[in-house]
């Protein structure tokens, strides 16, 4: 008499990076001699050209090797795509500098041949710049993903879970795996006690393709590193990221205005500015000349001028004030002619945003039921450290291993275990990344710019000697 084993079946709402790198991974890591899970992965948009998935990010050594755990051989060798190789005279470091150009921080990044170098690094520091449209696309193959679906919330019965959708469809799994992202519906269902927190800064963020030209005045201030961070002495910072791999494939008759990189960039402010300079503009709203300091979201026009505005009234003149002025009137005011050949493939209008996190230890710890979160749906972090989508991946690895015991230890545990060092992890980082952000926030006046100025820089050093160690095998690499 055969004994007919009930294969679980994993429901996946959301295929953002995390979802789809779990996706991959169940399916290599624990269905590769036999099945043992069914997996369907569900996602609201209609398609995967539907919606922006734009910026640069940093893909740091957890995150390449998480990748390289989820993924199968054959994708595995054709990361390289939507993350290069460095090119000649690009350093994949971050460097930090005050509104003039003064040094505040350049970390000791090394300089790897490419991503699989960093994966055995003991470097803690390094990472590649990856293009995050790209890496999307890469995870998107062999998946079959079902587009259209917006899962609103779900039911949980003593057998399984219902997800729920918003066209009125219902679908039955054993268990329900939430990466939905930051506005997860999910989380606010099954734990409506973990905010979303804000932390009072605006940003507005673009995407953007400055010429060869404007490039290369721009790159000596940030020693030629593809990560640049410019923080003003009244608590406004701009961040950078880019590659130097020109968008146009026949350079050679081009000259350096005709030459063009990709770039993320953001310019962020204490919201507080907007409040004070709303209610002051209410009370004068009838007149004319206050007109132009309105910001309409809606416009992307008005939010450039708006960003120009602030830059002007919180940094004092100097050519690098200048030069940023120049990167923000790049911005492409609508969608781009000649799409096709836009580099970032879809249009993402600057609007102002409000940085944002969720910290999963900010809570007690939640009941342990069939449905689990995992990426931004449980511990969303600023950009600023650049560390999202690097715990997004390593959540993916994480539940993988936990699911290798299913037969052995059942799923409560499992998940239990999964839960438990996926709190502690990502909250870490939730929190390191929140600390900077409300520290940069802080109107410093000159003093107090001094004082940062020396704070980083002895951070820096700090940082050096401790690389210095670690190279030496005196220290040992820290485990990520
Ligand atoms: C400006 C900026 C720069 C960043 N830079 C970096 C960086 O350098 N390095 C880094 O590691 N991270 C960075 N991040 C963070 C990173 O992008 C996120 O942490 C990462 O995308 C999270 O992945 P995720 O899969 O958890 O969620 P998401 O990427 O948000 O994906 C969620 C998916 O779920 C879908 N979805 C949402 N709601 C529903 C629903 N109800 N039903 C069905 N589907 C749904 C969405 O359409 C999406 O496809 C940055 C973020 C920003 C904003």
């Amino acid at each position: 008499m055969s004994t007919i084993t009930k294969i679980p079946t994993i429901l996946i709402i959301g295929a953002g990076p995390g979802g789809l790198a779990l996706y991959h991974s169940i399916q290599k890591n624990l269905n590769g001699s036999e099945l043992k899970f069914k997996v369907r992965i569900f996602e609201r948009e209609s398609g995967p050209a539907d919606r922006w998935q734009g910026y640069n990010i940093n893909i740091n050594r957890c995150g390449i090797t998480s990748l390289l755990y989820c993924l199968p051989s054959s994708l595995q060798s054709r990361l390289p795509e939507a993350m290069p190789d460095p090119v000649p005279g690009e350093h994949h470091g971050f460097t930090s500098i005050d509104d003039t150009g003064n040094l505040l921080m350049h970390p000791p990044f090394k300089q790897m041949k490419n991503l699989f170098e960093i994966s055995n690094s003991k470097n803690e520091y390094s990472f590649v710049v990856s293009y995050r449209n790209k890496l999307r696309n890469l995870l998107l193959e062999d998946v079959n993903v079902e587009w259209n679906k917006k899962c609103v919330g779900y039911e949980e019965v003593d057998d399984g879970v219902w997800a729920i959708f918003d066209d009125g469809s219902r679908v039955f799994g054993d268990f329900l795996v939430a990466s939905d992202g930051i506005n997860s519906p999910i989380r606010k269902q099954k734990i409506p006690e973990l905010k979303v927190m804000d932390l009072g800064v605006t940003y507005v963020i673009v995407d953007i393709s400055p010429n060869k030209k404007l490039i290369d005045k721009w790159m000596p201030y940030f020693r030629n590193s593809l990560i640049h961070e410019s923080l003003g002495p009244n608590g406004d910072t701009v961040f950078v990221v880019l590659r130097r791999i020109p968008v146009e494939s026949d350079i050679e008759n081009r000259s350096d205005d005709q030459i063009h990189y990709r770039m993320l960039m953001y310019y962020s402010y204490d919201t507080d500015l907007d409040i004070r300079e709303t209610e002051s503009k209410n009370f004068d709203l009838n007149n004319n000349n206050n007109v132009d300091l309105l910001v309409n979201d809606d416009d992307p026009n008005s939010v450039v001028r708006h960003v120009i505005e602030r830059i002007k009234k919180l940094r004092k003149p100097c050519e690098l004030r200048d030069l940023l002025i120049e990167l923000w009137e790049c911005v492409p005011l609508a969608t781009p002619e000649n799409y096709e050949k836009y580099p970032f493939n879809t249009y993402h209008a600057p609007r102002r945003r409000q940085m944002r996190d969720i910290d999963p230890l900010s809570v007690e710890p939640w009941e342990t039921t069939r449905v689990i979160l995992l990426g931004d749906a449980v511990h969303a972090m600023t950009p600023i450290l650049g560390l999202g989508a690097n715990h997004a991946l390593r959540d993916a690895v994480l539940l993988t291993k936990k699911l290798e015991n299913f037969e052995k230890e059942g799923w409560k545990k499992c998940f239990e275990q999964y839960e438990q060092e996926m709190r502690i992890k990502s909250s870490k980082g939730v929190l390191a990344s929140r600390e900077v952000i409300l520290l940069e926030k802080v109107q410093k006046g000159y003093i107090g710019a001094i004082i940062r100025r020396l704070m980083y820089r002895m951070i820096d050093i700090k940082n050096y000697f401790v690389a210095f160690l670690t190279d030496y095998n005196i220290l040992s690499a820290p485990i990520d």
